[in-house]
């Protein structure tokens, strides 16, 4: 028996929630077909054969498909080769087509050179340990094989029907999306064909170049094309996406940004005017206003941790019908699958909004005002920064602050909250402070800074 041949992956490349890496540098198709015969081996390991394969709009997206498809059959498995499109129609796909994981070739937000893969196992996130294991499997090289086949097996109709299908009709609505030249600009040229109202579409070639700006939608930059278009039209509302889909950015009429915590206002009250008392899941960096809105809304207020792998996980565990991250990631498993379809939210929201007589902005004018920062992040080492927080979470103890654990320390004050938490994902610390007026937001910035300096950190300029 010949010694079996190994694959090393780039020491950087396999995160805590995807892979991901710079092509050319740290990432190629030999990586794509080596992950392919481990995600394989894996699979089979655990009784499963037929795996759904998609891939985004970026450059080295159909390369790194087809190496990845080879690996994926010479492993012995039925791919079902999807094809272009966002990583929530990869998600819908492996549901649709009862297949037992999916992997979706995607770079997500990140610029033109980066790319990478974020994968299923099941109906759940293949992530953690599990992205570890694959790397194990490759270096070994001790790869299940088997005669296994591509076949080609397109859901593009299928996912926008069934975006549609919750959609009821009502008020006409005129709203401007904003594809940024990512992987869901041709469903979204499909959607506005299809929806009532008026729909001014940007940016929807999908273009592996980003040539007009980054498909970020979390980064204010970013939506200044489309609020200027909303005011040019008069429209209701804009919708951007981040390059897969996975992740909604939303203004309203008069040009103002709302984040994922503040959108969760809105589809909290809509789900929970239907099924009351259920918990509703929000990540530890969400404004205390969205907590404070669940509880009065008469839905269980659950501040989970950042992550949409961990927060998946959750939802299901708890029963959830809804869950939502700042950062944009909302999950409904209130009549969906219980992942993170940014084209999904976007028409839950205009069904709520085609539904009532109040606009965008009337639902944003009666959000409590907060003052708060934005996500601070700054540099930490890999090996020092959980080292942080425990120090600090000690010295808060000792204090008797009161203090919510559950991803780093979420300290209440008589101001309002502080968070310092350590990435899961970069080697950075994450601060963010709320508060019901500027004196009161100075105060637990100080606090913030205070409570580093003890442990030896340098506080960043806030
Ligand atoms: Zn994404």
């Amino acid at each position: 028996m010949s010694a079996p041949a190994g694959h090393r992956f780039h020491p950087t490349v396999l995160r805590e929630y995807d892979i991901r890496g710079i092509i050319g540098e740290t990432l190629g198709a030999a990586d794509a077909h080596a992950l392919g015969r481990a995600y394989a081996t894996l699979l089979q390991g655990s009784g499963g054969s037929r795996v759904c394969l998609g891939y985004d709009g970026r450059l080295s997206s159909p390369e790194l498909a087809e190496a990845l498809g080879d690996g994926l059959r010479q492993g012995g498995l039925e791919v079902l080769w999807i094809g272009r499109g966002p990583t929530p129609m990869l998600y819908f796909a492996v549901h649709q087509l009862g297949a037992d994981g999916g992997i979706q070739v995607t770079g997500s937000h990140n610029p033109p050179s980066h790319n990478g893969f974020k994968m299923m196992l099941g109906k759940g996130s293949l992530f953690g340990a599990r992205i570890q294991e694959l790397g194990r499997i490759a270096a070994g090289g001790e790869f299940a094989s088997g005669s296994g086949r591509i076949v080609e097996s397109p859901v593009f109709d299928a996912y926008v029907l069934r975006l549609l299908q919750d959609f009821p009709g009502g008020r006409e609505l005129a709203v401007v999306w904003d594809a940024g030249n990512g992987a869901t600009g041709e469903v979204l040229q499909a959607l506005a064909a299809r929806l009532p109202g008026r729909h001014t579409l940007l940016f929807a070639e999908i273009d592996g170049n980003f040539p007009n700006h980054h498909p970020d939608p979390t980064v204010p930059e970013n939506l200044a094309d489309l609020i200027r278009t909303v005011g040019a039209e008069g429209a209701e509302l804009g919708i951007a996406f981040d390059g897969d889909g996975d992740r909604i950015g939303v203004v309203d009429g008069k040009g103002r940004i709302l984040f994922g915590d503040q959108l969760m206002q809105i589809l909290a009250a809509e789900v929970l005017a239907r099924k009351p008392g259920s918990p509703i899941l929000a990540d530890v960096k969400a404004s205390q206003a969205l907590f404070d809105e669940i509880a009065r809304l008469g839905g269980e207020p659950v501040m989970w941790k950042t992550g949409h792998s961990l927060m998946k996980s959750a939802m299901v565990e708890l029963q959830a019908p809804l869950a939502g991250e700042m950062s944009g990631h909302i999950f409904y498993a209130d009549g969906f699958y219980g992942h993170d379809d940014a084209l999904y939210v976007a028409i839950r929201l205009l069904a709520i909004l085609a539904q009532d007589a109040r606009t965008l902005a009337d639902w944003r004018d009666r959000m409590a005002p907060m003052v708060n920062t934005p996500e601070l992040r700054f540099d930490c080492p890999d090996e020092e920064k959980f080292g942080v927080i425990e120090r600090v979470r000690e010295r808060l103890a000792a204090e008797g602050a009161e203090v919510n654990a559950i991803d780093g320390v979420r300290v209440l004050t008589s101001d309002g909250w502080w968070l310092l938490r350590a990435s899961n994902t970069q080697a950075v610390l994450v601060a963010r402070a709320e508060a019901r007026d500027p004196a009161a937001l100075a105060r637990l910035k100080q606090q913030i800074a205070a409570n580093l300096a003890a442990v030896g950190v340098t506080p960043p300029a806030f």
